[in-house]
């Protein structure tokens, strides 16, 4: 019996917070299919536990059988609507900074004018986060400067940027490199022992590019930037990974947006679970 690792992003592709509409039942829809006994559910988040527990509250989401959290740096296994994290992906994940104590990191890098830690909540070993004021460092700028304060640690950083445009405030993560969403499904997939056939990712922007170009089975939900739409499609052309990317269409039954967007890639890649989706 062919069984379903279901990963998805949540803002904006599972969660319908975005400008365009979501189809009318879409989501109860969803969240049938995903009480399915053969549909593991996995949310792949930039958001903390706390916070994807209150978007599930919120927009009334099926609750998942895992969470990675983040920005990656978390895996959460749901038993009995309990939390457990996965212990092996910390020890996977830490290689990369040999149990560097977050402090040192906080110290150096605010020292930098401009650069202030975010609140406890957002923090955790391997995510250390930074709000960096725009008017003092631009994106160029502030990696130059922690670069070089983190050089004497000698440990491999990802640094990530973002800026929240509705306070206008730069935010930095710094991450292991290894701790990405990517390498988080890859790893989740090999420990509950998935064939490549039964993972489908969902996502719809930028930070899910790293994975919907990768061989994951993918899907670009309809709403997406026609930007983002352009870009992945050039980069799976240039990786081969053309037949692992779908982009969810808008059709007379179905605006592909959202969860009628992930539910249309899974009929993509598994027509065979046409049977669970009813609606
Ligand atoms: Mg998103």
């Amino acid at each position: 019996m062919i069984r379903l690792l279901l990963c998805t992003d949540m803002d904006r592709t599972v969660i319908p917070n975005g400008i365009q509409k979501e189809a009318i039942g879409a989501r109860e829809t969803f969240s049938q299919f995903c009480y399915e006994h053969t549909v593991t559910l996995v949310y792949v988040t930039g958001r903390h536990l706390a916070l994807m527990s209150q978007a599930v509250k919120k927009y009334k989401l099926p609750i998942a059988d895992y969470a990675i959290t983040d920005v990656g740096t978390r895996i959460y296994h749901q038993k009995d609507n309990q939390w457990h994290p996965i212990c092996a992906w910390e020890k996977e994940i830490n290689q990369d900074w040999h149990g560097i104590e977050p402090t040192k990191i906080h110290h150096l890098v605010c020292a930098i004018p401009g650069i202030s830690l975010q609140e406890f909540e957002k923090q955790n070993s391997h995510k250390i986060s930074f709000y960096i004021d725009l008017q003092q460092l631009d994106e160029s700028g502030c990696f130059a400067h922690v670069k070089k304060q983190l050089s004497p640690l000698n440990i491999n950083t990802n640094l990530i940027w973002s800026i929240d445009e509705t306070s206008n405030t730069g935010l930095l993560d710094i991450l292991p490199p290894k701790a990405n969403k990517l390498h988080a499904i890859e790893f989740l997939q090999k420990h509950l022992g998935y064939e490549a056939q039964e993972v489908v990712f969902a996502g719809d922007s930028g930070n899910d590019l790293e994975v919907l170009i990768s061989p994951v089975q993918s899907v670009l939900v309809a709403n997406a930037t026609p930007e983002l739409k352009k870009q992945a499609l050039s980069l799976v052309k240039q990786k081969g990974t053309e037949q692992q990317f779908y982009q969810a269409v808008n059709t007379k039954n179905n605006n592909g947006n959202y969860s009628s967007g992930i539910l249309q890639g899974v009929m993509h890649y598994l027509p065979t679970f046409k049977q669970y989706i009813k609606g």
